[in-house]
């Protein structure tokens, strides 16, 4: 699938390959346009506190605005960026907006952190955290008011070498959140490994909750596991209320989904 694009991508052959390769090249060169044009966006999507419901938290959330009105989903052009290396500027530009956008946010709504999304080629950079000490300094953007998303997959390539970066970021008041948890390929002996403050549990489980009993099953034991390491838990796509009670009620620190709130423009946030 397209979003397993990134280092352990092998192309598969395609009956319509050469077609998927014509739309790649032509969306590269779109996608520079948009980057050098200034013309992508970053959304904003609430996170709630499960006691109160209240929002502490919103995750940025990348969109390239059509001329139509419409938007290209992230889940489209990022593996084509991931594979042409145009993550590696897309991603800065993100960052360095969601510094931006994060101080805005501050003056209005002090305590609200702000989560954003790092790519697993961006994060393996050797320069990547410098990057994001200099744009902290440069934006005077505060460590403590973000928080970096990463799946799984960073922390396959780096182990170690991932650790370091990690700790390192949180020594800069950076918190760290395991996105899409339950995709991937992670055992729970490496979870424990891992300094990482929130696992993130993919919307895909809790779609599941009503009829699915594994799935049920398997949030409670994450919860449990993730709880007894210290670790706070954020439940994705919750979109009816029933959900937010079934995780709330088994310890669920955070609740993010279209029931809370679509992401929107910071304007409309
Ligand atoms: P993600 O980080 O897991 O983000 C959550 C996705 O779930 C978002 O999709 C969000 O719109 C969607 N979502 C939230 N609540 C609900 C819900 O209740 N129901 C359903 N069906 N969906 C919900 P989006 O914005 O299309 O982003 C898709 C993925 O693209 C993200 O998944 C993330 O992996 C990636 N992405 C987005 N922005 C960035 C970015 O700035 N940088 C990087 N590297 N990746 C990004
Ligand atoms: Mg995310
Ligand atoms: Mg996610
Ligand atoms: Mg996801």
């Amino acid at each position: 699938q397209a979003k397993k694009l990134g280092y352990n991508y092998v192309l598969e052959y395609e009956p319509n390959m050469a077609k998927r390769l014509i739309s790649t090249s032509s969306m590269r060169s779109n996608l520079q346009e948009a980057i050098d044009n200034d013309e992508l966006e970053l959304h904003y999507q609430p996170i709630v506190r499960s006691n109160d419901q209240h929002v502490v938290q919103v995750e940025a959330l990348l969109r390239w605005p059509q001329s139509d009105g419409s938007f290209i989903a992230p889940d489209e052009f990022i593996p084509v960026a991931e594979m042409t290396g145009q993550i590696i500027p897309l991603s800065e530009w993100v960052f360095k907006r969601a510094c931006e956008d994060a101080i805005k946010l501050q003056q209005r709504e002090p305590k609200l952190r702000m989560s954003v999304n790092i790519s697993a080629l961006h994060f393996n950079r050797a320069n990547f955290v410098d990057f994001v000490l200099d744009t902290l300094a440069e934006t005077g953007c505060r460590g403590a008011w973000l928080e970096l998303e990463l799946t799984e997959s960073i922390l396959l390539e780096g182990s170690q070498y991932a650790i370091e970066r990690l700790e390192m970021l949180r020594k800069h008041g950076l918190s760290i959140a395991l996105d899409d948890f339950g995709t991937g390929f992670s055992s729970l002996s490496y979870l424990k490994r891992l300094p990482l403050d929130v696992v993130k549990i993919d919307r895909s489980f809790i779609a599941g909750i009503r009829h699915h009993k594994g799935d049920r099953v398997l949030i409670e034991s994450v919860i449990k596991i993730a709880q007894s390491l210290n670790f706070a838990v954020l439940a994705e796509g919750i979109e009816t209320p029933q959900q937010a009670e079934f995780v709330t009620e088994l310890g669920c620190n955070f609740l993010q989904g279209f029931y809370f709130g679509r992401p929107v423009p910071l304007e409309d946030l």
